[in-house]
C-alpha cells in the first residue's frame, strides 16, 4: 500500500483532498462523517444521494456498492466496510448545522440525539464543516454542497410510518470503510459533533493510498 496522504481530522472540522482514479480513500473513525465527493474536473458533477440509492437499488449501501452523481456516473466503489454487522450508513438525513442544533435546543429536541438537553450545543455542524473543506479551496458555491452519505451514522427506520430517527448505534472502536475512486475526485469529509459519540464527537482520520 503506497500512502499518498494521511491526515488528522480534529473532532468537528473538515477535510478535503484530491484524489485519482483508482487512488483509495480510507476513512477511519468511531463518530459519523458526512462525505461528499466530485468531479475534480467538472466540480458541478456532484455525489447524489438519490442516484445511488437508484443504481443500488437500495437504502443502505455497504462493501460492493457505488456512489452516484446525478449525471449517472459511478464516482467511488465502497471496496471494505468494517461497519457492516453492527449497523448502516445513512443516505435519509442531510448535514446537521448550527441553525440545526439551536432549533432542537429551543424546541426541547435535544434529547432526539441521545444525550438529554443538558449537553452543550455545537455551535456548528458538519454543515459548517463541509463549507470549509470545498468554499474557499475549490470556490463551490455552499449551495451546491450536496446532502451527504452520513458514514457510521446507523438510522432507523420504520417501514410501517416512514419514521426515521437517530440511534446511538456507532463503532466501539476506530473503523475503517474503504472508497476506491472511479473517476479523479474532489473528497470532503466533516467529523461530526456526534451526540451519540463520546465527547460529543471525536477526530477521524482520512487516509489517501494507491493500492
Ligand atoms: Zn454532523
Amino acid at each position: 500500500m503506497n500512502i499518498i496522504r494521511d491526515d488528522h481530522v480534529p473532532a468537528n472540522s473538515g477535510w478535503g483532498a484530491p484524489i485519482e482514479k483508482g487512488q483509495v480513500l480510507r476513512l477511519t473513525a468511531m463518530t459519523i462523517i458526512d462525505f461528499v465527493c466530485l468531479n475534480l474536473h467538472d466540480l458541478d458533477e456532484r455525489f447524489d444521494q438519490a442516484r445511488t440509492k437508484v443504481h443500488d437499488g437500495k437504502i443502505w449501501i455497504t462493501e460492493g456498492d457505488r456512489l452516484v452523481s446525478k449525471r449517472d456516473n459511478v464516482m467511488m466503489t465502497i471496496i471494505r466496510d468494517d461497519f457492516a454487522g453492527t449497523g448502516f450508513h445513512d443516505l435519509q438525513y442531510g448535514t446537521c448545522s448550527g441553525p440545526r442544533f439551536a432549533r432542537a435546543a429551543a424546541e426541547g429536541r435535544l434529547n432526539q440525539y441521545h444525550h438529554g438537553d443538558d449537553i452543550p450545543v455545537p455551535d456548528h455542524g458538519c454543515w459548517e464543516n463541509l463549507q470549509d473543506a470545498l468554499c474557499a479551496r475549490w470556490g463551490v458555491p455552499k449551495e451546491f454542497i450536496p446532502s451527504p452519505i452520513n458514514i457510521f451514522q446507523h438510522v432507523e427506520i420504520d417501514t410501517e410510518t416512514g419514521a426515521i430517527s437517530h440511534s446511538p448505534v456507532r463503532p466501539a472502536t476506530p473503523i475503517c470503510v474503504d472508497l476506491r475512486a472511479e473517476m479523479d475526485l474532489v473528497v470532503a469529509a466533516s467529523a461530526c459533533p456526534d451526540l451519540a459519540a463520546p465527547e460529543f464527537g471525536q477526530p477521524i482520520r482520512a487516509t489517501i493510498y494507491q493500492p
